[in-house]
């Protein structure tokens, strides 16, 4: 029986579930090629930056993986794809020591799935002042970053002012985390009364927070965040970002220790020089219904470095890792069968953790819409990366990590305070 090499670029929220998926298929000979060893849960990445939760069983080893699920990896950056050749071209592995020159691996099937990275929109500063988190390093140096401004904090009494621009999901969970981080400074974490250490700013550019939510789940965030005690700036269209400041067009300015900017995905620079491939305007591998690329159909993309405009629909589908997960379940069954219908999103609903304060979120986007809060809220928050570890470690040693996770002693308020 003649194989067919499938080759997944990028092991994130959709890459690894599809190689997971399609590893031991009769037939199939999977590679899945990332830049790091360690495959990481992105949607936690803020709770990781406040040190509200610890990355270490959420990161994963590739090799291991590997192994354990019957793919082959490569640790590399892609650089290109030379579709005559039907190669993928991979830098040396980014990893001091290790040897290595330019590879070449060859595909009959090519699946990319390379994410995406905040956007600077140009603005000056962004890049160099602001913290972006795109990946575990940019979570692991914020971290340390703002242990040492609370640890100064607390010695001089002075509060710490992080500013975080963007008030989507990322940024509004991240101020409340670090809302959450901030009372494991405190002198006596038990008593409630506590003077602040963490003065927290959110900037949004739109008139309102969250734009393009739904309006009950609005409310709940904007009523959560007033109880958290951060400053909510709305119509802040910021124009600097400074080594201590964020600059407004409106002449106004705040202080910023650290500035997190948080203002919307676009695909990553490579995409655009991977190859002919069309990009929309948001740097993204357009994509037809079934997730191919519109020059080759042996190149396939899926979540964050797609774009896929669902018919009748006005724009792209949204970053997320909901559907990255399920482009990476409708390609894990239509690459076996070539008769496949087109890709159908079923949006599950949109849900916001925002730390000791709850989550709050919408479940379901049809008749059946219901707005959960609390506990509930919270066990549909977690639904998403629980079926993650399922569909990536297998039942079993998904269960046991799962376990491991809830019963983990730095969830909730604790603090992780070392890398
Ligand atoms: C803080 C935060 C919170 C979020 N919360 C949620 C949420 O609650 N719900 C939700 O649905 N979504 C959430 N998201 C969005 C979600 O994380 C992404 O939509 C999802 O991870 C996209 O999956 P992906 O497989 O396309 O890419 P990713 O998960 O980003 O994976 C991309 C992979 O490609 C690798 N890679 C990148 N460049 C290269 C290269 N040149 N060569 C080789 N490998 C490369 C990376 O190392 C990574 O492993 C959140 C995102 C952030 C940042």
């Amino acid at each position: 029986m003649a194989t067919t090499r499938i080759v997944i670029l990028g092991g994130g929220a959709g890459g690894l579930e599809l190689a997971s998926a399609l590893a031991h298929r009769p037939g199939l000979d999977v590679t899945l090629v990332d830049r790091v060893g360690a495959h990481i849960w992105k949607p936690r990445l803020h709770e990781f930056a406040a040190g509200t939760v610890t990355s270490t069983l959420s990161e994963i080893s590739f090799y291991m993986l590997a192994r354990m699920r019957g793919f082959r990896f490569e640790q590399g950056s892609v650089t290109g794809i030379d579709r005559a050749a039907r190669e993928v071209r991979l830098a040396p592995p980014d990893v001091p020591g290790a040897a290595g020159s330019e590879r070449r691996i060859g595909y009959d099937t090519c699946v990319v799935a390379l994410g995406g990275i905040t956007a600077d929109f140009g603005i000056p500063g962004v890049r160099e002042h602001a913290v972006r988190l795109d990946a575990k390093l940019d979570a692991d140096g914020f971290r340390d970053r703002f242990v040492a401004l609370l640890i100064n904090a607390r010695q001089t009494r002075v509060p710490a002012h992080v500013v975080i621009v963007g008030s989507g999901a990322t940024g509004t969970e991240l101020a409340a985390h670090l809302r959450l981080a901030e009372t494991a400074f405190f002198d006596r974490p038990e008593t409630a009364d506590q003077p602040r250490l963490l003065d927290l700013t959110l900037l949004e550019a739109a008139p309102e927070v969250m734009p393009g939510a739904d309006e009950e789940l609005r409310a709940g965030v904007v009523r959560r965040l007033a109880e958290l005690d951060v400053t909510v700036v709305t119509s802040a269209r910021i124009t600097a970002v400074e080594p201590d400041a964020v600059r407004a067009a409106s002449g106004e300015s705040w202080r910023a220790d650290v500035t997190v900017w948080a203002a919307g995905l676009v695909g990553l620079p490579v995409l655009a020089t991977l190859g002919d491939f069309a990009i929309d305007r948001k740097g993204r591998i357009v994509v037809d219904a079934f997730l191919r690329s519109t020059v080759d159909p042996t190149v396939y993309v899926l979540g964050d470095a797609a774009s896929l405009t669902p018919e009748g629909a006005p724009q792209p589908l949204p970053p997320t890792a909901q559907i990255a997960s399920q482009e990476a379940a409708y390609l894990a069954r239509s690459l076996a069968d070539r008769a496949a219908k087109p890709f159908r999103f079923k949006d599950k609903g949109k849900l916001v953790s925002l730390g000791g304060a709850g989550t709050v979120g919408l479940v379901g986007i049809s008749r059946n819409d219901f707005f959960v809060d609390g506990q509930f809220a919270k066990a549909a928050y977690h639904a998403l990366q629980r079926r993650h570890q399922w569909q990536v470690l297998g039942a079993l040693r998904g269960s046991v990590a799962i376990l491991a996770d809830v019963i983990s002693p730095t969830r909730g308020p604790a603090l992780k305070l070392h890398g």
